[in-house]
């Protein structure tokens, strides 16, 4: 593309969002690298221009000012993706639009158990601002210090509390949302009931940001538990692992609302990167789980509850230790240790991150079965396995052998161990992508995996919704 048609798309983002809000290389001292970075620092792209709206107008203009000059827009949120999606290609002329500014709680009804928010509210605020009215945003990740609420949505992203209050999709009542074409679609019902035609809020809800940006959201609240508890427990296997799972469903009931899986080696590299931590009980089983109880009564029948589980725990032979968080401190450092394990990974070296799912009764026998495979396709292989159990999602990850060049075992066998663990996903009728999307990492893999009719009908929407590749190219749907 000439010079030119540049010049004057970044005269128009000027005039609309104001000199201060539309960032170029060219900008005396500029560094965009926190936008042209990664956060696994898989990638580095070059921007043509970082685009701040602070309102759903300017994001429009943004859209329509980029749809004239044919140039194509890289929706970005707190860009804590981990799969390549939110930063731009490194040909200098795609726009980075950031939504960050656009971080207004519009309201809350109390009475409706909504709140309706603007995209780049970062998540921990948005879950301090509900508790503040007495309400309960389930939405609980890691990256939640830092990460928003709009690519919470655009990723539909899962977390800790799924096997409870389900993802980021079973949250939300409702988009506001700006077209590939700038238009604006007022799609903030806080409605829990309405089957008038196609549900666009759930086509828009994980598109990563493909279709069109989300501006705004209605979330669904959730009274404040009157008490939680949480429970750390030694499990002889994942066999042990799933039937405890199924135990703590019948007896706790909607007070379930944690249940995480960590792997003896996974727990190992916290003991060793972060001694500071105590990780409990890891020594001596080669699985731990991480049980929440949430409790709408109080602190002693939840108590009671927790305490009866693991009894018929114990006689059942499913838990070989446990312990209970006698305080909130104490509940804290347990999930502490839990969302540390990929900051030890981190430590440790480079690694392949997956994030899969399968049934969860055929768990064991895919770890099973993976795990022999991979020990003996891949010598040295060290596997770190942990994840939300309860929802069948496994971060069913792979470290570097020990002492060895990382760097050169990541551009070796990467593509071989992700071919190894997907082809084995794909025969236990699992997901290569339950929480992390498909972004540019995993966008060539989506064909070999993903039903070809499903395949057709997602391209098909994408050609109805943005025939000119506005809207992240190159993203979930592979441009050869
Ligand atoms: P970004 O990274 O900025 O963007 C992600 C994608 O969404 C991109 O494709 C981008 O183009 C698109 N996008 C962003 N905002 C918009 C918008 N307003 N409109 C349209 N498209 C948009 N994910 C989980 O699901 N579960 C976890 O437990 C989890 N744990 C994590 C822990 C850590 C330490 C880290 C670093 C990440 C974790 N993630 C997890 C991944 C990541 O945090 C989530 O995908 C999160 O939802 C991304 O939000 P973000 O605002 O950072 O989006
Ligand atoms: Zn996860």
């Amino acid at each position: 593309m000439s010079h030119a048609p540049h010049a004057e798309l970044l005269a128009a983002l000027r005039a609309a969002l104001g000199d201060a809000h539309v960032l170029t290389h060219d900008d005396p001292g500029a560094d965009l690298a926190a936008w042209e970075q990664d956060w696994r620092k898989r990638a580095r792209g070059r921007a043509l221009a970082v685009a701040r709206p602070g309102s759903t107008a300017e994001v429009a203009a943004v859209v329509k000012a980029c749809a004239a000059a044919g140039v194509s827009i890289v929706p970005q949120g707190g860009n804590t993706g981990l799969v390549v999606g939110s930063v731009p290609d490194d040909s200098g002329t795609q726009v980075v639009l950031s939504l960050t500014r656009m971080n207004a709680v519009r309201g809350i009804d109390a009475a409706n158990l909504t709140m309706t928010v603007e995209a780049g509210c970062v998540l921990q605020n948005l879950q301090d601002a509900a508790e503040q009215a007495g309400f309960l945003l389930p939405l609980s990740l890691a990256a939640e210090g830092s990460c928003t609420i709009g690519g919470n949505l655009a990723t539909n992203a899962g977390g800790t509390q799924v096997v409870r209050y389900g993802n980021a999709r079973e949250l939300c009542l409702g988009l506001e949302v700006v077209t590939a074409q700038g238009e604006v679609w007022h799609g903030l019902s806080g409605l829990r009931k309405d089957n008038t035609g196609y549900d666009l809020r759930d086509l828009f809800i994980g598109s990563e940001g493909t279709l069109g940006v989300i501006t705004a959201a209605t979330l669904k609240l959730y009274p404040l538990p009157a008490a939680q508890l949480t429970a750390w427990a030694a499990v002889p296997g994942l066999q042990a692992a799933v039937d405890l799972l199924g135990l703590a469903h019948r007896q706790l009931g909607a007070g379930l609302t944690g249940f995480e899986v960590m792997g003896q080696f996974a727990l190992s590299l916290v003991d060793k990167h972060f001694p500071q931590l105590r990780t409990p009980l890891w020594r001596e089983s080669p699985y731990c789980v991480l049980l929440e109880n949430s409790d709408s009564e109080s602190e002693t029948h939840a108590r009671d509850q927790f305490e009866r589980l693991l009894e018929t725990a114990f006689a059942q032979g499913l838990v070989s230790d446990a312990v209970v968080a006698e305080s909130l401190a104490q509940a804290r450092g347990l999930w502490h240790v839990r969302e540390s394990i990929p900051l030890a990974q981190a430590e440790e070296g480079l690694n392949i991150k997956h994030d899969i799912s399968i049934p969860v009764s055929t768990i064991p026998a895919f770890c099973a079965e993976t795990d022999a495979l991979l020990e003996r396709e891949v010598p040295g292989v060290r596997l770190v396995n942990f994840g939300h159990l309860g929802d069948g999602n496994l971060h069913y990850n792979v470290q570097a052998p020990e002492g060895g060049d990382a760097k050169k075992f990541l551009l070796e066998q990467e593509s071989r161990v992700n071919g190894l663990v997907f082809d084995a996903v794909a025969r236990y009728h699992g997901s290569i992508s339950a929480e992390h999307g498909v972004g540019s990492l995993k966008a060539a893999h989506l064909p070999h995996y993903k039903d070809p009719v499903a395949l057709a009908l997602m391209r098909a929407i994408k050609q109805a919704l943005d025939p000119d590749q506005v809207m992240n190219p190159g993203r979930v749907l592979h441009t050869p």
